[in-house]
């Protein structure tokens, strides 16, 4: 086999060139048009929830978010350490201050330290939790590689401490409780905000895209406000607030619409391919293909393999490039966000998953498209290469 077999790359056998084509000529390009709606009211429709907006990103979902959920400057937002950096920059566009919250084995925000840390480092004064004399506004809970977080227990803590709950959806369109107190709620609707993304590596995409929905439909009718320049009135130029220029576009929801009508076959495919990875890695010593959460129904948009680190010194650059003259892209998990140049200083607590997890995950091939035959010479590859490399 000499063919490359990519990360993760979108997929167009749908209706995406007919609708795309169809906004074309109806001259419907910018941020009017029947797409929008259209592709707002299957994503409420699929997610069981009322109400969605479709917006610019992922990033503009979520600092929609935090806008809406009143973080000013000076207040705290608790985040992730170990997931993509868009999800905590908005905490800055906002000028509040980050604090960084160990992940679980799910690699989602850990519930028992985030709780700990609410009482054990702040304040609670019955309206309000406060570290250091600062409000203590929301938590961004991130449900990464389409593994849901424990919502249940994050919930109670944010519901203990009046936080604002802010679901980074980004990477879980799809993801459900199978059971439980959630039973049937899909991720990014059980907190207050649910953020949504259709870049190009995600299950679904729009070239660049996002949608953001909340508990409340009306909440949701003022992130749309809010996102099309606060505009008041249909004629006159009126504006009670400021607004961003953060809609989506009509030529990217037409790609939406038609990427929608086939989630439910890129999930399924998701979950059959990763099946067929568990089972090439079922009995392998060096490494471990990373479960998505018991009680839910995963997207399993991104597959983890876990590292033997203990037998495997190699870096995860040499094993990178390695696999890539093999032609096989991967890749490693995130660098930690607290150690990113704009992050440095701020307040970490207790991190030692997010650490542990960052120097030993790999990511593999994961597209809709890769055949039975290439995930099997994926496993073969990556198995090979690493007993190559185990320390004796
Ligand atoms: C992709 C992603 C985002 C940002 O979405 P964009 O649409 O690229 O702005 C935010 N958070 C996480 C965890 C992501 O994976």
């Amino acid at each position: 086999m000499n063919k490359f077999i990519p990360l993760s790359i979108p997929n167009f056998e749908g209706n995406e060139k007919k609708y795309v084509n169809d906004a074309l000529d109806q001259g419907w390009v910018s941020t009017g048009g029947a797409y929008i709606t259209k592709l707002e009211q299957e994503m409420a429709k699929f997610l069981c929830t009322g109400n969605v907006a479709a917006c610019q990103s992922g990033t503009s979902a979520l600092h929609l978010s935090l806008i809406e959920a009143d973080v000013i400057p000076g207040d705290v937002v608790l985040v992730p350490p170990l997931t993509f950096i868009a999800a905590v920059n908005p905490v800055k566009y906002q000028f509040a201050t980050p604090v960084f919250i160990d992940c679980d084995d799910s690699f989602c925000m850990d519930p028992v330290k985030l709780r700990s840390f609410c009482e054990t480092q702040c304040e609670f004064d019955g309206a309000h939790l406060k570290y250091q004399g600062k409000i203590v506004r929301a938590l961004i809970v991130v449900h990464v590689f389409g593994n849901m977080a424990d919502m249940d227990a994050i919930m109670s803590v944010a519901e203990e401490f009046n936080l604002k709950v802010i679901e980074d959806a980004t990477e879980a369109l799809g993801t459900y409780y199978t059971e439980g107190h959630y039973v049937g709620k899909y991720a990014g609707t059980i907190g207050d905000f649910g953020a949504f993304s259709f870049n190009g590596n995600k299950i679904i995409t729009t070239g660049g895209g996002g949608a953001v929905t909340a508990n409340n439909s009306k909440t949701v009718d003022h992130l749309r406000y809010l996102s099309t320049q606060a505009k008041n009135d249909p004629h006159y130029y009126i504006h009670d607030e400021i607004g961003y220029n953060f809609r989506m576009t009509n030529l990217q929801a037409a790609l939406g619409v038609a990427q929608m009508e086939e989630l439910p076959e890129f999930i399924r495919r998701k979950q059959s391919n990763y099946d067929l990875y568990k089972e090439q890695f079922a009995d392998f010593e060096l490494a471990e293909l990373v479960s998505f959460r018991e009680g839910t129904s995963s997207n399993k948009w991104f597959y983890s393999l876990e590292l033997d680190k203990n037998r495997i010194s190699a870096t995860m650059r040499e094993i990178i490039t390695s696999l890539e003259k093999r032609g096989i892209q991967t890749r490693a998990i995130w660098g930690l966000i607290n150690e990113q140049k704009p992050y440095k200083g701020e307040v970490t607590y207790n991190l030692e998953k997010a650490p542990y997890y960052a120097s030993r995950i790999l990511n593999i091939p994961s597209s809709t498209q890769i055949t039975e035959e290439e995930i099997i010479y994926v496993a073969d590859e990556v198995k090979q290469l690493l007993r190559c490399l185990a320390d004796e």
